[in-house]
């Protein structure tokens, strides 16, 4: 496998594959350098996530900054189920929101990254 040292936009530098068509190389490379590197992304997000309201998370450096990207996904995905839940079911949805921003544990998301919503609407009976 070839490789290249990359610089993202925040100075920090990152080894990408350059294996691939030309093209397709020349997007990775232009996007690494476009983008913070994964460090700087996640300092980012913790940024953004105190002013959402998101609990801090717990875990290796490496699962917040997996995990990070994982429960932002799933809050939208509340707040749109949300948008088109009966009235009813209201009630039950902001009790799902309030869930997504307490879970505080980086592994649990990444262990539901695809059923995060479910397991989290098995404990409150929507
Ligand atoms: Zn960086």
């Amino acid at each position: 496998m070839a490789w290249r040292m990359v610089t993202h936009r925040c100075g920090h530098q990152e080894r990408i594959n350059v294996d691939g068509s030309y093209v397709i190389v020349e997007k990775r490379i232009r996007k690494a350098e476009e983008t913070l590197c994964a460090s700087c992304e996640g300092i980012q997000s913790r940024r953004d996530n105190r002013s959402a309201g998101f609990c801090e998370l717990w875990g290796s450096k490496s699962q917040c900054d997996r995990a990070e990207p994982i429960r932002q996904r799933v809050l939208s995905q509340v707040i749109v189920l949300a948008r088109h839940a009966r009235i009813e079911d209201r009630d039950a949805f902001d009790e799902l929101y309030k869930q997504v921003l307490r879970r505080d544990d980086a592994e649990w998301w990444i262990e539901h990254r695809n059923d995060a919503i479910t397991m989290l609407a098995q404990d409150i009976e929507l």
